[in-house]
């Protein structure tokens, strides 16, 4: 069956003269899937996500590739397409509810205003949809709960009000960027619990951008881990967090106190992502790379299948793949 979403060779440049901030990604998305994009912060996983709901930031643009949605390209659409496909179609949430929520208005007065100018309800009948939708998310009392600001909430109450925003118009797909980042534990685990249930009770598909390899390992199908603006490993999520075939992916990895309980902690892995503006030749992760030779340095190494299912753009990829499999018999 078709996927739901088909990223192919996404290009994404900034400015004059133009910098590459996403190098040629593609991106497969089942439907009823949840397909996580890993990298640390600069990696384009936000802009990737963003391209698909046409919020890019200004003079960011999409300059090459193709974005496909049920069947339906998306690449070349005017801002006016954008707005009937934005809430309806594709939906997002982010790491910082509050910024998107308007401070000065009641919270079941936001959602309704989304179900009177989408749906074109009523105002009395929009404010029903609308409390309705906060029980759907879990907020206790709603009908209370819908006269209170914004500050009223707890983070993850607000969280949970831009979960029931964003699933307000019943989209197929939901892109949530780094959902639970600015919460913490045991809150995390509630908002990725009632994503999964809305997952199942919706049939929703979902792109969880991440970069919490304990969120993803929870919670995601596959995985694709991107750096410097490229994919460069992906596969099923399990496979890839137990033997993965990629060193970057290593590094992501062994940053996690306990590879059968990875948490957070990108930051472990020497040295710093680059500067956009100034790629390392040949594979960009080779200043970093443990095992980078002489070919890492002018030569860029492409994807490569490693199984029917997994991918990675490392010119060693087999032999990192042979020694993970070797050494990882008991790992998750
Ligand atoms: Fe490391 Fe070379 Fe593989 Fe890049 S291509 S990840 S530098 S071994
Ligand atoms: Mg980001």
């Amino acid at each position: 069956r078709e996927p739901l979403v088909r990223v192919t060779d996404l290009r994404i440049q900034l400015g004059h003269p133009a910098v590459d901030l996403v190098r040629g990604v593609s991106l497969t998305v089942p439907r009823g899937g949840t397909v996580a994009v890993v990298g640390e912060s600069g990696s384009g996983k936000s802009l990737t996500a963003l391209s698909l709901i046409g919020l890019l930031p200004p003079g960011v643009t999409v300059r090459g590739g193709e974005i496909r949605f049920q069947n339906r390209s998306l690449t070349h659409l005017s801002e006016r397409e954008w707005e009937s496909v934005r809430g309806a179609e594709i939906a997002m949430i982010f790491q910082d509810p509050l910024s998107s929520l308007n401070p000065a208005m009641r919270v079941g007065t936001q959602i309704a205003e989304m179900f009177r100018r989408r749906a074109g309800l009523s105002r009395r009948d929009a404010l029903d949809r609308a409390v309705h939708a906060m029980a759907e998310v879990g907020i206790p009392d709603p009908g209370q709960r819908a006269t209170a600001y914004p500050h009223e909430f707890s983070g993850g109450m607000r969280q949970r009000v831009m979960i029931a925003m964003a699933l307000a118009l019943r989209p197929k797909l939901l892109i949530a960027d780094e959902p639970t980042t600015a919460l913490d534990v045991t809150v995390q685990a509630q908002i990725m619990r009632l994503l999964t249930e809305r997952k199942r009770t919706d049939g929703l598909t979902m792109i969880l951008i991440s970069h919490d390899l304990g969120v993803v390992a929870r919670t995601a199908d596959r995985v694709a881990v991107m750096y410097a603006g490229s994919v460069v490993e992906s596969g099923p999520c399990r496979d890839v967090l137990a033997t993965p075939a990629h060193p970057y992916t290593q590094g992501l990895l062994r940053a996690v106190p306990d590879r059968r309980r990875p948490r957070g902690a990108l930051e472990a892995i020497p040295g710093q992502p680059p500067d956009p503006r100034a790629l390392p030749t040949g594979c960009a992760f080779h200043p970093r790379c443990p095992i980078a030779q002489s070919i890492c340095r002018t030569v860029p190494p492409q994807p490569v299948a490693v199984t029917s299912t997994r991918t990675s753009a490392c010119h060693f990829a087999t032999q990192v793949f042979a020694s993970e499999r070797v050494e990882g018999g008991e790992r998750p």
